[in-house]
Protein backbone atom coordinates (compact mmCIF):
# COMPACT_ATOMS: atom_id res chain seq x y z
CA UNK A 1 0.00 0.00 0.00
CA UNK A 2 1.26 3.37 -0.37
CA UNK A 3 2.08 5.98 2.47
CA UNK A 4 -0.02 9.10 2.18
CA UNK A 5 0.85 11.64 4.49
CA UNK A 6 -0.53 14.90 5.57
CA UNK A 7 1.71 16.36 2.86
CA UNK A 8 0.13 13.97 0.17
CA UNK A 9 -2.93 16.72 0.54
CA UNK A 10 -1.18 19.20 -0.86
CA UNK A 11 0.10 17.37 -3.89
CA UNK A 12 -3.31 15.49 -5.16
CA UNK A 13 -6.02 17.73 -3.31
CA UNK A 14 -8.42 20.34 -4.82
CA UNK A 15 -6.99 23.40 -2.43
CA UNK A 16 -10.24 24.63 -0.74
CA UNK A 17 -9.37 23.09 2.78
CA UNK A 18 -6.26 23.83 4.66
CA UNK A 19 -6.16 20.96 7.02
CA UNK A 20 -4.66 20.38 10.82
CA UNK A 21 -1.37 18.72 10.49
CA UNK A 22 -1.93 15.47 11.95
CA UNK A 23 -3.96 12.89 10.22
CA UNK A 24 -6.29 10.91 12.43
CA UNK A 25 -6.74 7.36 12.01
CA UNK A 26 -8.52 5.80 14.87
CA UNK A 27 -11.17 7.65 17.24
CA UNK A 28 -12.95 6.08 20.18
CA UNK A 29 -15.67 7.61 22.43
CA UNK A 30 -14.21 11.34 22.90
CA UNK A 31 -10.62 10.55 21.73
CA UNK A 32 -8.50 10.70 18.34
CA UNK A 33 -5.39 9.05 17.52
CA UNK A 34 -2.84 10.34 14.63
CA UNK A 35 -0.73 8.61 12.57
CA UNK A 36 1.92 9.03 14.98
CA UNK A 37 -0.11 7.33 17.72
CA UNK A 38 -0.24 10.92 19.83
CA UNK A 39 -3.85 11.60 21.30
CA UNK A 40 -6.53 14.21 21.22
CA UNK A 41 -9.40 14.82 23.17
CA UNK A 42 -12.13 15.51 20.71
CA UNK A 43 -14.32 18.95 21.39
CA UNK A 44 -15.28 19.49 18.15
CA UNK A 45 -16.69 16.07 16.93
CA UNK A 46 -15.80 16.24 12.96
CA UNK A 47 -17.99 19.85 13.40
CA UNK A 48 -21.22 19.06 15.68
CA UNK A 49 -21.55 15.37 13.85
CA UNK A 50 -20.29 12.70 15.37
CA UNK A 51 -22.70 13.48 19.05
CA UNK A 52 -22.50 10.01 20.35
CA UNK A 53 -18.47 10.31 19.94
CA UNK A 54 -16.45 7.95 17.51
CA UNK A 55 -17.01 4.55 16.68
CA UNK A 56 -20.23 4.03 19.33
CA UNK A 57 -20.90 0.27 19.67
CA UNK A 58 -24.55 0.63 18.89
CA UNK A 59 -23.99 2.75 15.66
CA UNK A 60 -20.99 0.29 14.67
CA UNK A 61 -23.76 -2.69 15.01
CA UNK A 62 -26.79 -0.56 13.22
CA UNK A 63 -24.38 0.10 10.29
CA UNK A 64 -22.70 -3.23 10.28
CA UNK A 65 -26.17 -5.11 10.14
CA UNK A 66 -27.49 -2.99 7.21
CA UNK A 67 -24.04 -3.43 5.54
CA UNK A 68 -24.85 -7.32 5.37
CA UNK A 69 -28.22 -6.78 4.29
CA UNK A 70 -29.16 -3.79 1.79
CA UNK A 71 -26.95 -0.79 0.74
CA UNK A 72 -28.81 1.26 -1.63
CA UNK A 73 -32.27 1.27 -3.93
CA UNK A 74 -32.74 4.68 -4.93
CA UNK A 75 -36.22 6.36 -4.88
CA UNK A 76 -37.41 3.69 -7.24
CA UNK A 77 -38.09 1.51 -4.10
CA UNK A 78 -38.75 2.64 -0.58
CA UNK A 79 -36.96 0.70 2.05
CA UNK A 80 -37.30 -0.31 5.70
CA UNK A 81 -34.73 1.88 7.46
CA UNK A 82 -35.81 5.14 5.73
CA UNK A 83 -39.50 4.30 6.68
CA UNK A 84 -38.71 3.41 9.79
CA UNK A 85 -36.53 6.51 10.36
CA UNK A 86 -38.89 8.86 8.95
CA UNK A 87 -42.25 7.50 11.19
CA UNK A 88 -39.92 8.34 14.21
CA UNK A 89 -38.76 11.63 13.34
CA UNK A 90 -42.50 12.72 12.51
CA UNK A 91 -43.45 10.81 15.93
CA UNK A 92 -41.00 12.49 17.65
CA UNK A 93 -41.62 16.35 16.51
CA UNK A 94 -43.55 18.79 15.02
CA UNK A 95 -43.63 17.58 11.30
CA UNK A 96 -46.13 15.05 9.12
CA UNK A 97 -43.74 14.47 6.58
CA UNK A 98 -39.67 13.79 5.84
CA UNK A 99 -37.82 14.28 3.21
CA UNK A 100 -34.04 12.52 3.21
CA UNK A 101 -30.96 13.79 1.45
CA UNK A 102 -27.64 13.82 2.48
CA UNK A 103 -26.12 16.69 3.79
CA UNK A 104 -26.92 20.23 5.28
CA UNK A 105 -26.94 21.98 2.60
CA UNK A 106 -29.21 19.77 0.37
CA UNK A 107 -31.81 19.41 3.00
CA UNK A 108 -31.80 23.47 3.27
CA UNK A 109 -31.38 23.41 -0.82
CA UNK A 110 -34.85 21.11 -0.47
CA UNK A 111 -36.78 23.78 1.86
CA UNK A 112 -35.66 26.71 -0.32
CA UNK A 113 -37.23 24.88 -3.56
CA UNK A 114 -40.41 23.86 -1.18
CA UNK A 115 -40.63 27.64 -0.24
CA UNK A 116 -40.11 28.75 -3.75
CA UNK A 117 -42.97 26.74 -5.61
CA UNK A 118 -44.87 26.78 -2.48
CA UNK A 119 -45.35 30.74 -2.79
CA UNK A 120 -45.27 30.33 -6.83
CA UNK A 121 -48.61 27.93 -6.53
CA UNK A 122 -50.36 30.63 -4.10
CA UNK A 123 -49.47 33.67 -6.28
CA UNK A 124 -49.31 32.87 -9.28
CA UNK A 125 -44.86 34.10 -9.43
CA UNK A 126 -45.38 36.86 -7.07
CA UNK A 127 -44.23 35.55 -4.04
CA UNK A 128 -41.02 34.41 -4.76
CA UNK A 129 -38.85 36.40 -1.91
CA UNK A 130 -36.79 34.48 0.70
CA UNK A 131 -35.41 36.58 3.71
CA UNK A 132 -32.13 35.42 5.23
CA UNK A 133 -30.07 37.09 8.00
CA UNK A 134 -26.75 38.47 8.02
CA UNK A 135 -23.89 36.08 8.91
CA UNK A 136 -26.35 32.46 8.55
CA UNK A 137 -24.90 29.78 7.12
CA UNK A 138 -26.97 27.41 5.42
CA UNK A 139 -24.27 25.61 3.39
CA UNK A 140 -22.29 25.72 0.18
CA UNK A 141 -24.49 25.05 -2.59
CA UNK A 142 -25.08 27.97 -4.67
CA UNK A 143 -28.63 28.37 -3.46
CA UNK A 144 -27.92 27.86 0.01
CA UNK A 145 -24.56 29.91 0.20
CA UNK A 146 -26.92 32.66 -1.59
CA UNK A 147 -29.39 32.57 1.44
CA UNK A 148 -26.45 32.39 3.97
CA UNK A 149 -25.47 36.05 4.98
CA UNK A 150 -21.71 36.05 4.52
CA UNK A 151 -20.46 37.83 1.29
CA UNK A 152 -17.27 35.86 1.32
CA UNK A 153 -18.82 32.40 0.56
CA UNK A 154 -20.90 34.18 -2.22
CA UNK A 155 -17.69 35.87 -4.10
CA UNK A 156 -16.55 35.12 -7.39
CA UNK A 157 -19.54 32.88 -7.57
CA UNK A 158 -22.17 35.27 -9.56
CA UNK A 159 -24.27 35.53 -10.59
CA UNK A 160 -26.55 34.44 -8.00
CA UNK A 161 -29.40 33.34 -7.49
CA UNK A 162 -32.27 36.62 -6.74
CA UNK A 163 -34.94 37.26 -4.65
CA UNK A 164 -32.59 37.07 -1.49
CA UNK A 165 -33.21 39.52 1.36
CA UNK A 166 -30.48 39.68 4.01
CA UNK A 167 -31.74 41.32 6.95
CA UNK A 168 -29.78 42.26 10.55
CA UNK A 169 -30.82 38.86 12.80
CA UNK A 170 -32.48 38.92 16.33
CA UNK A 171 -33.75 42.94 14.37
CA UNK A 172 -37.62 42.21 14.79
CA UNK A 173 -38.30 45.59 14.08
CA UNK A 174 -36.49 45.25 10.31
CA UNK A 175 -38.15 41.83 9.63
CA UNK A 176 -41.56 43.48 10.16
CA UNK A 177 -40.90 46.51 8.29
CA UNK A 178 -38.92 44.36 5.43
CA UNK A 179 -41.62 41.12 5.38
CA UNK A 180 -44.74 41.64 2.78
CA UNK A 181 -46.61 39.62 0.50
CA UNK A 182 -44.22 38.62 -1.73
CA UNK A 183 -41.87 36.96 0.86
CA UNK A 184 -42.51 33.24 0.51
CA UNK A 185 -39.92 32.30 3.72
CA UNK A 186 -38.07 33.42 6.52
CA UNK A 187 -35.06 30.66 7.32
CA UNK A 188 -33.07 31.30 10.59
CA UNK A 189 -30.57 29.18 12.73
CA UNK A 190 -31.54 29.31 16.20
CA UNK A 191 -28.34 29.77 16.56
CA UNK A 192 -26.13 31.14 14.16
CA UNK A 193 -23.38 28.78 14.60
CA UNK A 194 -20.60 29.22 11.47
CA UNK A 195 -21.62 32.99 12.32
CA UNK A 196 -20.25 32.78 15.81
CA UNK A 197 -22.51 30.60 18.27
CA UNK A 198 -25.01 33.42 18.56
CA UNK A 199 -28.65 32.45 19.97
CA UNK A 200 -32.27 34.18 18.30
CA UNK A 201 -33.51 36.06 21.32
CA UNK A 202 -37.22 34.76 22.36
CA UNK A 203 -38.80 37.71 21.08
CA UNK A 204 -37.20 37.86 17.72
CA UNK A 205 -38.35 33.91 16.79
CA UNK A 206 -41.53 34.58 18.32
CA UNK A 207 -42.34 37.35 16.17
CA UNK A 208 -41.08 35.89 12.86
CA UNK A 209 -43.99 33.23 13.20
CA UNK A 210 -46.31 36.01 14.04
CA UNK A 211 -44.96 37.69 10.82
CA UNK A 212 -45.39 34.43 8.78
CA UNK A 213 -48.50 33.72 9.28
CA UNK A 214 -49.40 37.11 8.50
CA UNK A 215 -48.03 37.51 5.55
CA UNK A 216 -48.70 33.61 4.54
CA UNK A 217 -44.78 32.99 4.43
CA UNK A 218 -43.28 29.63 5.83
CA UNK A 219 -41.32 29.61 8.69
CA UNK A 220 -37.90 28.01 8.22
CA UNK A 221 -35.52 26.43 10.61
CA UNK A 222 -32.70 25.33 10.11
CA UNK A 223 -31.78 23.05 12.81
CA UNK A 224 -28.52 21.14 10.66
CA UNK A 225 -25.94 22.09 13.62
CA UNK A 226 -28.61 22.76 16.55
CA UNK A 227 -30.72 19.66 16.36
CA UNK A 228 -30.67 16.08 17.20
CA UNK A 229 -30.31 17.49 21.21
CA UNK A 230 -26.96 19.43 21.02
CA UNK A 231 -28.99 22.09 22.20
CA UNK A 232 -30.57 20.08 25.22
CA UNK A 233 -33.61 19.28 23.64
CA UNK A 234 -34.00 17.05 20.73
CA UNK A 235 -34.42 20.12 18.38
CA UNK A 236 -32.98 24.09 19.83
CA UNK A 237 -37.06 25.41 18.65
CA UNK A 238 -38.58 23.68 21.74
CA UNK A 239 -36.77 26.23 24.11
CA UNK A 240 -38.72 28.34 22.40
CA UNK A 241 -41.87 27.18 22.23
CA UNK A 242 -41.97 28.34 18.14
CA UNK A 243 -42.97 25.24 15.85
CA UNK A 244 -41.75 26.34 12.22
CA UNK A 245 -43.40 24.54 8.92
CA UNK A 246 -40.31 23.27 7.49
CA UNK A 247 -36.81 22.52 9.53
CA UNK A 248 -33.65 20.91 8.46
CA UNK A 249 -31.44 18.60 10.09
CA UNK A 250 -28.03 16.57 9.01
CA UNK A 251 -24.62 17.16 10.98
CA UNK A 252 -25.70 15.25 14.20
CA UNK A 253 -28.24 13.30 12.29
CA UNK A 254 -25.88 10.37 10.90
CA UNK A 255 -23.98 10.67 14.05
CA UNK A 256 -20.95 10.43 11.33
CA UNK A 257 -22.65 8.88 8.18
CA UNK A 258 -23.66 11.72 5.85
CA UNK A 259 -27.42 11.84 6.39
CA UNK A 260 -29.55 14.87 5.96
CA UNK A 261 -33.24 15.50 6.39
CA UNK A 262 -36.04 18.01 5.76
CA UNK A 263 -38.95 17.71 7.99
CA UNK A 264 -42.04 20.09 7.47
CA UNK A 265 -46.14 20.10 8.13
CA UNK A 266 -48.64 18.31 5.78
CA UNK A 267 -49.31 21.62 3.76
CA UNK A 268 -45.57 22.36 3.04
CA UNK A 269 -45.29 18.73 2.03
CA UNK A 270 -48.01 18.90 -0.56
CA UNK A 271 -46.64 21.16 -2.85
CA UNK A 272 -43.45 19.13 -4.06
CA UNK A 273 -45.58 16.41 -5.56
CA UNK A 274 -44.25 13.20 -7.15
CA UNK A 275 -41.36 14.46 -9.67
CA UNK A 276 -40.60 17.89 -8.32
CA UNK A 277 -37.60 17.40 -6.51
CA UNK A 278 -35.15 14.77 -6.08
CA UNK A 279 -31.85 12.48 -4.73
CA UNK A 280 -30.29 9.33 -6.04
CA UNK A 281 -29.13 8.65 -2.53
CA UNK A 282 -31.40 10.35 -0.31
CA UNK A 283 -33.15 7.76 2.28
CA UNK A 284 -30.17 5.24 1.30
CA UNK A 285 -30.49 2.38 3.91
CA UNK A 286 -27.21 2.38 5.47
CA UNK A 287 -27.46 6.45 6.55
CA UNK A 288 -31.32 5.91 7.61
CA UNK A 289 -29.94 2.64 9.37
CA UNK A 290 -27.66 4.56 11.40
CA UNK A 291 -29.46 7.82 11.94
CA UNK A 292 -32.20 5.46 13.06
CA UNK A 293 -29.95 3.91 15.99
CA UNK A 294 -29.09 7.83 16.79
CA UNK A 295 -32.61 9.01 17.09
CA UNK A 296 -33.19 5.88 19.16
CA UNK A 297 -30.91 6.66 21.83
CA UNK A 298 -30.43 10.86 21.63
CA UNK A 299 -33.94 11.62 22.27
CA UNK A 300 -33.95 9.99 25.56
CA UNK A 301 -34.66 12.27 28.44
CA UNK A 302 -32.03 10.89 30.63
CA UNK A 303 -29.50 11.39 28.01
CA UNK A 304 -30.65 15.03 26.81
CA UNK A 305 -30.60 15.61 30.78
CA UNK A 306 -27.13 14.56 30.71
CA UNK A 307 -26.57 17.43 27.97
CA UNK A 308 -27.45 20.19 30.13
CA UNK A 309 -25.27 18.70 33.01
CA UNK A 310 -22.14 18.21 30.75
CA UNK A 311 -22.93 21.92 29.38
CA UNK A 312 -23.08 22.98 33.27
CA UNK A 313 -19.62 21.57 33.25
CA UNK A 314 -18.36 23.12 30.34
CA UNK A 315 -19.60 26.47 31.15
CA UNK A 316 -18.00 26.33 34.74
CA UNK A 317 -14.46 25.42 33.32
CA UNK A 318 -14.39 28.15 30.55
CA UNK A 319 -15.56 30.55 32.96
CA UNK A 320 -12.22 29.97 35.06
CA UNK A 321 -10.12 29.59 32.26
CA UNK A 322 -11.66 32.81 31.11
CA UNK A 323 -11.00 34.77 34.57
CA UNK A 324 -7.44 32.90 34.66
CA UNK A 325 -5.95 34.39 31.25
CA UNK A 326 -8.21 37.08 30.47
CA UNK A 327 -8.85 35.70 26.71
CA UNK A 328 -12.69 35.05 26.37
CA UNK A 329 -15.58 36.91 26.90
CA UNK A 330 -17.89 34.75 28.85
CA UNK A 331 -19.39 31.87 26.80
CA UNK A 332 -23.26 31.61 24.69
CA UNK A 333 -24.95 29.08 22.88
CA UNK A 334 -26.95 26.11 24.39
CA UNK A 335 -26.05 23.03 26.06
CA UNK A 336 -22.99 21.81 24.30
CA UNK A 337 -22.75 23.83 21.18
CA UNK A 338 -21.22 26.48 23.14
CA UNK A 339 -18.69 29.93 21.76
CA UNK A 340 -16.24 31.69 23.78
CA UNK A 341 -16.16 35.18 22.34
CA UNK A 342 -11.80 36.31 22.18
CA UNK A 343 -11.97 39.21 24.60
CA UNK A 344 -11.30 42.61 22.71
CA UNK A 345 -6.94 42.09 23.85
CA UNK A 346 -7.06 38.71 21.72
CA UNK A 347 -9.51 39.62 18.74
CA UNK A 348 -9.66 37.89 15.36
CA UNK A 349 -7.39 34.97 17.41
CA UNK A 350 -9.54 32.44 17.76
CA UNK A 351 -7.84 30.08 15.55
CA UNK A 352 -4.27 30.63 17.58
CA UNK A 353 -6.46 29.33 20.37
CA UNK A 354 -7.40 26.31 18.32
CA UNK A 355 -4.09 25.17 17.21
CA UNK A 356 -2.42 26.16 20.75
CA UNK A 357 -5.24 23.33 21.71
CA UNK A 358 -3.94 21.06 19.23
CA UNK A 359 -0.56 21.18 20.14
CA UNK A 360 -1.73 20.33 23.70
CA UNK A 361 -3.45 17.19 22.62
CA UNK A 362 -6.98 18.94 22.06
CA UNK A 363 -9.64 19.23 19.37
CA UNK A 364 -11.51 22.31 19.11
CA UNK A 365 -13.30 24.68 16.27
CA UNK A 366 -13.23 28.43 15.79
CA UNK A 367 -16.54 30.07 14.56
CA UNK A 368 -15.49 32.49 12.94
CA UNK A 369 -12.43 34.75 13.59
CA UNK A 370 -13.19 35.95 17.56
CA UNK A 371 -14.83 33.10 18.62
CA UNK A 372 -13.47 29.84 20.26
CA UNK A 373 -16.72 26.75 19.38
CA UNK A 374 -16.68 23.77 21.10
CA UNK A 375 -19.04 20.79 20.33
CA UNK A 376 -17.79 17.87 22.18
CA UNK A 377 -19.67 14.71 21.99
CA UNK A 378 -23.38 14.58 23.88
CA UNK A 379 -21.92 12.00 26.19
CA UNK A 380 -18.49 12.92 26.75
CA UNK A 381 -17.38 11.12 30.09
CA UNK A 382 -16.82 13.90 32.41
CA UNK A 383 -12.98 12.66 33.12
CA UNK A 384 -12.82 13.90 29.12
CA UNK A 385 -14.55 16.84 29.61
CA UNK A 386 -12.31 17.94 32.52
CA UNK A 387 -9.01 16.69 30.56
CA UNK A 388 -9.85 18.56 27.31
CA UNK A 389 -10.93 21.80 29.73
CA UNK A 390 -7.08 20.90 31.28
CA UNK A 391 -5.31 21.29 27.55
CA UNK A 392 -7.26 24.21 26.54
CA UNK A 393 -6.46 25.83 30.10
CA UNK A 394 -2.59 24.76 29.09
CA UNK A 395 -3.19 25.81 25.27
CA UNK A 396 -4.18 29.54 26.40
CA UNK A 397 -1.39 29.23 28.81
CA UNK A 398 0.93 28.69 26.50
CA UNK A 399 -0.53 31.75 24.27
CA UNK A 400 -0.08 34.14 27.08
CA UNK A 401 3.42 32.71 28.23
CA UNK A 402 4.27 33.73 24.71
CA UNK A 403 2.99 37.11 24.36
CA UNK A 404 4.96 37.47 27.44
CA UNK A 405 8.08 36.13 26.05
CA UNK A 406 7.61 38.38 23.07
CA UNK A 407 6.91 41.45 24.67
CA UNK A 408 9.94 41.03 26.99
CA UNK A 409 12.14 40.76 23.39
CA UNK A 410 12.50 37.33 24.47
C1 LIG B 1 -23.05 22.83 8.60
C2 LIG B 1 -24.29 23.60 8.34
C3 LIG B 1 -24.94 23.52 7.09
C4 LIG B 1 -24.36 22.78 5.92
O1 LIG B 1 -24.31 21.41 6.13
P1 LIG B 1 -23.43 20.50 5.11
O2 LIG B 1 -23.71 19.11 5.59
O3 LIG B 1 -22.02 20.94 5.25
O4 LIG B 1 -23.94 20.75 3.75
C5 LIG B 1 -26.13 24.20 6.95
N1 LIG B 1 -26.67 24.91 7.95
C6 LIG B 1 -26.07 25.00 9.16
C7 LIG B 1 -26.73 25.79 10.24
C8 LIG B 1 -24.85 24.37 9.39
O5 LIG B 1 -24.25 24.48 10.57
Amino acid sequence: MQDVTRATFNEVMVPNYAPAEMVPVRGAGSRLWDQQGREYIDFANGIAVTLLGHCHPKLVEALTTQAGKLWHLSNVMTNEPALRLARKLVDATFADRVFFCNSGAEANEAAFKLARRYGNTRSNGRQNQIISFYNAFHGRTLFTVSVGGQAKYTQGFEPLPGAIKHLPYNDLATLEEEISGETCAVVMELVQGEGGILPAAPEFVAGARKLCDQHGALLIFDEVQTGMGRSGKLFAHEHYGVTPDVLTSAKGLGGGFPIGAMLCTEAAAQVLQFGTHGSTYGGNPLACAVAEAVLDIVNDPLLLAGVETRAGLLREGLDRIAKRYGMFEPARGFGLLVGAPMSAEWKGRAKDVVNAALRQGLWALVAGPDVLRIAPSLIVPEADLAEGLKRLDAACAELVGAGMRKAAGG
